[in-house]
């Protein structure tokens, strides 16, 4: 099997800009695991889907069709024939993003879409569950860590460059208030795998991050 690098952390601790740099130095493709689970929250707002209805959820994103294609050194999901961008970036999926994931069909099927995606090549996935639930046999699993002040005073400067205008109170409570479901729901919680290298990015540069995770690569 094509090579499998695990990232995974609590939202804004780095893991997305690591895997990106980790991708580009190492010539892998880069997966966000968390755009599919934005993409499921997108379409069943798009659709009505109330989505603190489990049942209504998993029933709904049993029909939602995600495209593959690899662009770049990056696996890009199509939904329509055409990428999501930042409108599965705004505020309001990221309030609703958090319930949707945590519906055990929605996570089997992310996951299954995600255990194809080495048939595209050697890959770096960034996620929550990757090193414990989608490739915990995996050689390479990284969990990113760091404190949450930094990891608000990140994100808020990353939303405020995609237009969303919060402070960093608001960012920190809605990253804390998504860590918080993510790590306590009952199927595949946020957590640090077992055996994984544990990093903590709060005071390290990216280059920093990926040195540190090159030097296990072997
Ligand atoms: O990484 P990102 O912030 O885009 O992830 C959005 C949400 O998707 C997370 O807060 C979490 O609820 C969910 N997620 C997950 N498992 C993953 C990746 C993301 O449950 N592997």
């Amino acid at each position: 099997m094509n090579k499998v690098i695990c990232i995974d952390g609590p939202s804004g601790s780095g893991k997305s800009t690591t895997a990106h740099a980790v991708s580009e130095r190492l010539g892998v493709l880069f997966v966000d695991s968390g755009a599919l689970y934005r993409i499921m929250t997108w379409q069943c707002l798009l659709a009505g889907v109330d989505t603190s209805d489990p049942a209504a959820v998993a029933a709904f994103c049993r029909g939602v069709k995600v495209a593959f294609v690899v662009k770049g050194n990056r696996v890009a999901y199509e939904v329509g024939g055409e990428e999501p961008g930042d409108r599965i970036r705004t505020p309001e999926i990221n309030a609703h993003v958090s319930p949707v994931s945590a519906v055990p069909e929605v996570r089997a099927i992310v996951t299954g879409w995600l255990r194809k995606m080495p048939e595209l090549g050697d890959i770096v996935v960034e996620g929550r569950d990757i090193g414990s639930i989608v490739y915990p046999d995996s050689k390479y699993r990284f969990y990113l860590d760091c404190d949450p002040d930094e990891r608000a005073r990140r994100r808020q400067k990353e939303d405020a460059g995609k237009g969303f205008v919060q402070t960093e109170a608001q960012v920190k409570a809605s990253l804390l208030a998504r860590d918080k479901i993510d790590s306590s729901r009952k199927t595949a919680p946020l957590k640090i795998p077992e055996g994984a290298i544990v990093i903590d990015t709060t005071r390290l540069s990216v280059d920093g991050v990926v040195d540190a995770i090159a030097s296990h690569l072997g």
